[in-house]
């Protein structure tokens, strides 16, 4: 067990294996430590087995945090484009599935595999199960000097600590709050956290009115706060979730309502008007299976206590007005699956207090954060994954 290196990075997941290939190849020796059995465990079970990767339209809007200004520079000095040619150089099979997200065509496997070949060319050490006991900085006439890190593997001194612990996402494959001590150890304040990418839950009367749904989706436009998503929706066992549910998910707090526009990109009240001219005899359910499955019909035209007649037994008004209950649908979920099914985790150490060029803490010269303990999270669509490289390659050009 190697006691002393240049660079000591906690964490071998997605932003502490590419921060230590940078920092490797600019000759600075190395060592990466884990308490986990194996490393990149996200990464494996990432975008359903399949990784996605990175996402074609990555911007700084795609991203939450108390200061939006501070992922700018580092998504800007390593793009999208330059994680697409890492992932060319290696020869790995990938493809556009949906709005610009890149998935591995075979397994995510192929983007751990790529990161630990780039670290070995680093000659970058990795050491699993190692638990981190202590950190103490060192100093010399009160100037930093490095840290001395106690481990259950032994003691190292580093020069540069970079804390990549990642957010508290799924405990059981290894998550931890260490990255939050670590920042309050050196006097960073942490931006509240809170599980997002995160299926909604119901309460039991809405789960019952719901039990002939679970495994049926459409595509909705779900609405909460400032954000607005057309995506698909799951209904679940639990309550609601899908792509349009996760992302509204990171802007939901308890107690706000989210609203889905059922029929997004028409005007329900005046589409019924206008099929109520051409297809008088025609009951309001059949027309509404152009949209929906027929137990969604059934399901929402129950929902808003809606008998079906032929179209022209409805009056003007009476015909808007169902049109208008069957478009929108507004509830307050009762709360989220939390950590434990949840993507990502927004909040985290403070960006005010580290540098948005290199990552290094203003509190602490020779510490750094990178990924996704710092309050920095990205939409769903491998936009996470964008954030790990782009913060970790800054820091990896520093440290
Ligand atoms: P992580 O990859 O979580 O790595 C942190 C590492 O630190 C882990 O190896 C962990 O074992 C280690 N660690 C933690 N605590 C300690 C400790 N106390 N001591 C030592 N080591 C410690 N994002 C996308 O962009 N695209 C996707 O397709 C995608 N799919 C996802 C699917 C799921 C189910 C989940 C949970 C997340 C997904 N994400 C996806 C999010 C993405 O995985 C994370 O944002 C990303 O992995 C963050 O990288 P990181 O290096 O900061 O942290």
């Amino acid at each position: 067990f190697p006691s002393q290196a240049d660079v000591l990075i906690i964490g071998a997941g997605a932003a502490g294996l590419m921060c230590a290939s940078v920092a490797g190849k600019r000759g600075r020796s190395v060592l990466v430590l884990d308490h986990a059995n194996k490393v990149g465990k996200k990464i494996l079970m990432s975008g359903g087995g399949r990784c996605n990767f990175t996402n074609l339209y990555t911007a700084p809007d795609n991203f939450y945090s108390e200061n939006p200004h501070f992922c700018k520079s580092a998504l800007a000095r390593y793009t999208q484009w330059d994680f697409i040619a890492l992932v060319e150089k290696h020869g790995i099979p990938y493809h556009e599935k949906t709005l610009g997200q890149l998935f591995c065509d075979n397994k995510s496997r192929d983007i751990v595999d790529l990161l630990l070949a780039e670290c070995r060319e680093a000659k970058a050490q990795i050491r699993t199960r190692c638990e981190i006991q202590r950190i103490e900085p060192v100093a010399d006439e009160s100037k930093a000097k490095g840290f001395e890190v106690h481990t259950s593997l032994g003691k190292v001194v580093c020069e540069s600590l970079v804390i990549a612990t990642g957010g508290l996402s799924i405990p059981t494959m290894g998550a931890t709050g260490f990255g939050y001590d670590v920042a309050r150890q050196f006097g960073h304040s942490i931006v509240p956290t809170r599980a997002a990418l995160v299926p909604f839950t119901l309460n039991q009367r809405a789960l019952e009115r719901q039990q002939e749904l679970p495994g049926t989706s459409l595509a909705v436009t779900a609405s909460c706060g400032e954000g607005s998503f057309h995506e698909q929706m799951l209904f679940t066992h639990k309550g609601l979730s899908g792509p349009s549910v996760l992302q509204i998910s990171s802007h939901w707090k308890k107690g706000m309502p989210v609203e889905f526009d059922l029929v997004p990109g028409l005007d329900l009240p005046e589409w019924l008007m206008e099929q109520r001219g051409k297809k008088q005899e025609s009951f309001l359910h059949t027309l509404l299976t152009e949209f929906w499955s027929k137990k969604l019909v059934q399901f929402f035209l129950h929902r808003n206590g809606l008998q079906s007649k032929p179209l022209k037994q409805y009056g003007d008004s009476e015909l808007r007005e169902v049109g208008k209950k069957l478009q929108t649908w507004s509830l307050i979920p009762e709360g989220t699956e939390g950590y434990r099914t949840a993507e990502v985790t927004l909040g985290g150490v403070n960006t005010d207090e580290v540098s948005s060029r290199s990552m290094e803490s203003m509190k602490q010269p020779g510490l750094y954060f990178v990924g996704e303990v710092l309050d920095v999270t990205g939409w769903l669509g491998g936009f996470n994954f964008q954030w790990a490289w782009a913060s970790a390659h800054a820091a990896g050009g520093e440290v």
